[in-house]
């Protein structure tokens, strides 16, 4: 029997066995399942085979809070090389296949970059058959489903676990019990295969699922006690139920605690007994395992082990903290102050006593040895313990030996100021690793067809695994045919797009205008207020001047603010003001038009980034670590219109400052005006600004009576008690930010000196592969070889 007839029968068979009925009869959403099932028949042995290739040697681990993997199904298909036989089957059923793709549901398990940069870094491990394996959280809810109401977000339950997760396979032998101050839970692993492309390796992504130990009390049952008789199940599995809990409160800041603790002890205490099964002591345990925190929210994990050796396995402190120390490894992603995590001492002390007590073991060795070095002085800049808060990035700092940030600039600012007392003391241990992001889902699988027509000018498609070989397409920078068929390719990427929000916002947009698309998590530091106030000046500009010459032109915006973030919220109803405002008003004519797209994801940014003819990039520089986003959009041959920051630096010096927008202040710019900025000049000064930041407060739009516009309007020129006026310069950044879209609408209409940017950009993309960031962190952090 043929390969394709094999697969024909397991649709059925599990059509048969799960649904009930022969596949004619199931619904999309059940097709999926059991193509699902089908697929995983082919996987799992050959994810059985690779787990053990890496036998005896130094494996590493990705400690993270968040995974944003996104749909599965056609990575896995393009991975397993089964995409054509599947697409085949379901057109003799008469299915299309892209209503099976859009069946699954995002895993959403993550906020936003960070949890894509740990999916992205899965990815490339696997595919470049490198032994990681990722541990987290299986929550049960993960990010919010984005809703608008009047312009207004409304978060809703996102239940992807709905209709289960036939990707996942429960390993109930593997459970693990964790012990908090209150009482035990259970951990319960759920794997998942990451398969490489090519799918020699398949790697393993393990969430832990909470469970009580006793999930069901029948004599309160029988007491008639019903909500006493599943306490204790509710209780625990609370822990795993959502990603990021709202924390305003004590008890919601105890459950984050518990969700940190509860997915990094499961985790190590799955780590130390796989070890003891092979070798009879763990004073080798830091020369077969490398693990990597990701961010400092499984920073307890340094304490945790040191725990676990001292006490569980009475090993000497100073060797325990050896084998620590060459442990683990420290991501920083982030300056912002507020996003530094402390964790109060009283909280500590009552949910994990044993393990606060580590901690202070730890903060009085440091005390000893910066005593030793003489360091007596700013002894507070160190201190791990302080005014009753334990400050994670501290102990992250201590307790690894390699702390990096993820863009030169980034990682710049953390040694050269912010943590420049750490530097001084550890030089050895600070270093840089740019992120990236992988082509296979980025390119290959979000656009095909500029994907093949690289394979065919290349002659090959190892581009696909190695990213610099599109240098190679460089030399067609001038070639008309070449651009001629780019601009096509782009062209149809921008229909789909089109099609795709006329049936999913409602709303029509002119395929042939510019597509210029910002999209991201809502902060006040990416600055899409200061995209609303530009696109509102142009909006103005137009209607006093309705022959004013521009080419036609869309501004798309997308993207979720954390639910107790009033600003971020508020800037989102004034986007959607706007929006109202220009898509109703006849005498716009079609010039501009502006859409919000609805619950911003990865499924969603996968149609986004391939279709938009220019990237915004525009945080106040300095305050976006790296940033990703601008990666994809580099890919997928996009000009940038940016600031100096993050990876947007590097951008600019892979592909030329000629072929992107560069615009505003620089870092070193602001570090010198900032003690005596004042946007109130701008305000008044600067050619129609006051005029689109009145309509924060002159009654020109409706914040429905919440106050939040006339916040944001103070927040730029009063300030607040935590912030100066204007902490993120939009005023002194809105005219060379108006001037260089200027510049974008000129350059954009001599068509092929505009694809050459387009070009160029894509050709020097090779340097943002997630594979190179992978190579650099198993080279240089992990010491981990290939198979
Ligand atoms: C890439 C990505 C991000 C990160 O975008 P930035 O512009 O770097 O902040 C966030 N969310 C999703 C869904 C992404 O795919």
């Amino acid at each position: 029997m043929d390969y394709k007839e094999k697969i024909k029968e397991r649709i059925e068979g599990h059509c048969l066995i799960t649904f009930g009925k022969k596949s004619k009869y199931c619904s999309n959403k059940e097709k999926y399942i059991a193509v699902v099932k089908s697929l995983m028949e082919d996987i799992v042995p050959k994810w059985n085979d690779s787990l053990n290739k890496y036998d005896g040697k130094k494996k590493a681990y990705y400690f993270s809070a968040e995974f944003l993997m996104g749909r599965a199904l056609s990575n896995n298909l393009i991975n397993m090389n089964w995409q054509s036989d599947i697409r085949d089957i379901l057109k003799e059923y008469k299915i299309d296949y892209n209503n099976i793709e859009e069946s699954e549901d995002d895993a959403g398990l993550g906020n936003g970059g960070l949890g894509r940069l740990a999916a992205c870094f899965l990815d490339s491990a696997a595919t470049l058959n490198y032994p990681l394996m990722g541990y987290g959280l299986r929550y049960e809810y993960g990010i919010f489903k984005q809703k608008f109401a009047d312009g207004f977000q409304i978060e809703g339950p996102d239940n992807w676990l709905e209709f289960g997760d036939s990707w996942s396979i429960r390993k109930s032998m593997d459970k693990v019990v964790v012990s908090f101050a209150d009482g035990d839970v259970l951990a319960v692993p759920y794997d998942t295969p990451v398969i490489g492309y090519g799918g020699n390796t398949i790697n393993t992504l393990r969430l832990w699922k909470s469970e009580a130990i006793n999930s069901f009390n029948l004599e309160e049952f029988n007491r008639q006690n019903y909500d006493l008789s599943v306490k204790d199940k509710n209780d625990a599995e609370n822990i795993s139920k959502v990603l990021y809990p709202n924390d305003s409160k004590e008890e919601g800041k105890i459950l984050r605690l518990k969700q940190q603790y509860f997915f990094v002890s499961a985790s190590l205490q799955d780590l130390v007994k796989k070890h003891l099964e092979k070798y009879d002591s763990l004073e080798n345990f830091h020369q077969l395992h490398g693990i990597q925190l990701n961010d400092t929210h499984p920073t307890v994990a340094i304490p945790e082990l040191m725990r676990i050796l001292t006490e569980e396995y009475k090993m000497d402190w100073d060797k325990s903290w050896d084998i620590v120390v060459k442990t683990f490894a420290y991501t920083n992603h982030t300056i912002l102050q507020e996003a530094l995590e402390q964790w109060p001492v009283r909280l500590y002390k009552v949910i994990l006593p044993n393990v606060y007590r580590k901690i202070e073991e730890i903060n009085s060795k440091l005390i000893d040895e910066l005593e030793e070095k003489a360091i007596v002085d700013d002894i507070r800049d160190y201190k791990i313990i302080d005014d009753n808060n334990i400050k994670m990035a501290y102990l992250a700092i201590y307790g690894t030996h390699s702390i990096n940030g993820v863009a030169q600039v980034h990682s710049d600012i953390l040694t050269e100021r912010e943590l420049n007392n750490w530097y001084k003391l550890y030089p050895e241990r600070f270093n840089n690793k740019t992120n990236g992001i992988t082509q296979r889902r980025w390119l290959l699988k979000s656009n095909p067809e500029l994907s093949e027509f690289i394979t065919e000018l290349l002659g090959t498609d190892n581009w696909i695994t190695e990213l610099d070989e599109l240098k190679k397409l460089e030399k067609y920078k001038d070639d008309r045919d070449v651009l001629e068929r780019f601009l096509d390719i782009k062209q149809e990427k921008k229909n789909q797009l089109a099609e795709y929000i006329k049936e999913h916002e409602g709303i029509e947009i002119d395929p042939y205008s510019i597509f210029d698309i910002q999209i991201k998590r809502l902060h006040e530091y990416k600055r899409q207020l200061l995209n609303a106030l530009q696109i509102l000046d142009l909006y103005y500009r137009i209607k006093e001047n309705p022959n004013l010459d521009i080419v036609n032109k869309t501004f798309i915006l997308g993207g979720k603010a954390a639910p107790g973030y009033e600003r971020a919220k508020g800037i989102i109803k004034y986007i959607n003001e706007i929006k109202d405002l220009i898509n109703n008003d006849k005498d716009i004519n079609g010039k501009i038009k502006m859409v919000f797209v609805t619950n911003y994801g990865v499924s969603y940014g996968e149609k986004l980034f391939s279709a938009a003819d220019i990237s915004e990039q525009i945080s106040t520089a300095g305050k976006e670590a790296s940033g990703t986003g601008n990666m994809k959009f580099m890919l997928n041959g996009t000009p940038t219109i940016g600031t100096l920051d993050g990876a947007n630096i590097e951008i600019v010096e892979e592909a030329g400052e000629n072929n992107n927008f560069i615009f505003g202040l620089q870092v070193e710019d602001i570090e010198r005006i900032k003690n005596t900025y004042d946007p109130k000049k701008y305000y008044e000064n600067v050619d129609g600004l006051k005029r689109v930041v009145d309509t924060l407060v002159d009654g020109t739009f409706s914040d429905g009576g919440t106050g939040i516009f006339k916040e944001l309007y103070n927040s730029i020129l009063k300030g607040a008690n935590w912030h100066s006026p204007d902490q993120y310069y939009l005023m002194k950044d809105f005219d060379s930010y108006r001037k260089a879209q200027e510049r974008v609408n000129e350059a954009y209409i001599d068509r092929s000196a505009w694809a050459k940017k387009c070009w160029t950009n894509m050709a020097n993309a090779g340097k943002f592969s997630s594979d190179r960031t992978i190579e650099q962190y198993a080279k240089e952090i992990w010491d981990i070889e290939n198979c």
